[in-house]
């Protein structure tokens, strides 16, 4: 699928780069355009040249960033919409454009929701957002700011594709190198189905390939959405490789999205390999698999050729707004809004009057 990336703040600038250079050393060709607007030059200076680089709000924070305050990020983001819109460069090829977050900072929770407006109002092409939640060990104001976010992202956003930093992280991995490996693995999953999307299907190579339009109809079947990976070696045997696909397509689902599948309303299972490795009957097995374990109705399946020792799998889930996940993360997120909340009530310091919890969501409501 032809996309436009745009990161907004630091993660979101980050994550945007790995997933251009992904594709870019996979010569997969989805992304046209990337770019990463940020309020902090400093989070703009160590991207790589590949992304444009946009600073906002100098009038306002002087290139110094919003420090966590989501509501500024919003009103940054509104004010110098004219010179996003200008920035950004959505052609008529592009076929889906992607706005990227961390949904519990400042710039990119507040500033990716009014971007998606922006966006939505001008161009017809779907609007997605990918959001990244913050770890459970993050402190309230991430998870205010978050809930917040995804709250408003979720009604003006096509989709959005969840990304829980939680789900990715391995003991022992610093806050640094933590992120860079989780940015990898994003960056692999998303690439590779971005790219399976751009099969040509006049070619024979894919005999059930994955079309855009395949992507962007599981992705209107709900607001929230996941993706699951995981990857095997390649059997000697063919019959062998019919296990290989079910197994880690089982891997993806059940491990690889964290999520109970069983409430997901649609999804897209992708199986990519090297053309002759890939058992047609193993992927039409792991898609039946899919259909019983999630009970949609609606579970698309395809192959994705790719020149690789390993076949690796990939699941898309829509519609997974009521899962125990999702609702577990709003919880947390509504405790620390009421907990922040009653805590400056003691402290007698709230100069302004609070809204209730319930509220406090959505950022384009302050
Ligand atoms: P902003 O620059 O104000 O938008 O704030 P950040 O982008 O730093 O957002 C903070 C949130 O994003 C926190 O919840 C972090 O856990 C998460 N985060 C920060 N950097 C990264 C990153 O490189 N990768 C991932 N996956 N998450 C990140």
């Amino acid at each position: 699928m032809q996309s436009a990336l745009i990161g907004v703040g630091q993660a979101g600038g980050k994550l945007v780069s790995a997933l251009q250079a992904f594709d870019a050393d996979e010569n997969h060709g989805s992304v046209r355009h990337a770019v990463a607007i940020n309020t902090a030059s400093a989070d703009l200076r160590p991207l790589p040249n590949t992304v444009q680089t946009l600073l906002v709000g100098q009038s306002r924070v002087s290139g110094h960033g919003v420090g966590g305050d989501n509501e500024l990020g919003a009103q940054v983001m509104r004010e110098d919409r004219e010179e996003v819109l200008d920035t950004v460069t959505i052609d008529s090829a592009t076929e889906a454009v992607f706005v990227v977050a961390g949904l519990g900072g400042g710039t990119g929770s507040g500033g990716a929701p009014v971007l998606v407006q922006e966006l939505k109002r001008v161009y017809d092409v779907p609007v997605y957002a990918i959001g990244v939640l913050p770890g459970r060990d993050e402190g309230a104001m991430y998870q205010v700011n978050a809930g917040r976010s995804l709250k408003t992202l979720a009604r003006e956003a096509d989709s959005v594709l969840l990304v829980d930093n939680d789900s990715f992280r391995r003991a022992g991995d610093s806050l640094g190198s933590g992120y860079e490996r989780i940015n990898e693995a994003i960056a692999r999953r998303l690439g590779l189905l971005l790219a399976a999307g751009e099969v040509d299907t006049g070619s024979d190579v894919a005999e059930s390939v994955v079309d855009a339009s395949e992507l962007i109809n599981t992705l209107r079947n709900g607001t929230l959405a996941t993706i699951g990976y995981a990857d095997a070696s390649v059997a000697r045997d063919a019959a062998e490789n019919v296990n290989v696909v079910t197994s880690t397509t089982r891997r993806a689902l059940l491990t690889g999205t964290a999520i109970e599948a069983d409430s997901a309303d649609a999804a897209l299972v992708v199986v990519a390999g090297r053309p002759e490795a890939i058992p047609r009957k193993g992927v039409e097995r792991a898609r039946r698999w899919v259909e019983e374990e999630t009970g949609c109705m609606q579970v698309r399946g395809g192959d994705f050729p790719v020149a690789s020792e390993k076949l690796a799998s990939l699941v898309l889930l829509s519609g997974i707004e009521r899962t125990a996940r999702v609702e577990s993360f709003f919880e947390r997120a509504r405790e620390a809004a009421s907990g922040s909340e009653s805590e400056s009530d003691a402290s007698g310091s709230g100069s302004e009057p609070r809204e209730s919890a319930a509220d406090q969501w959505a950022v384009d409501e302050l």
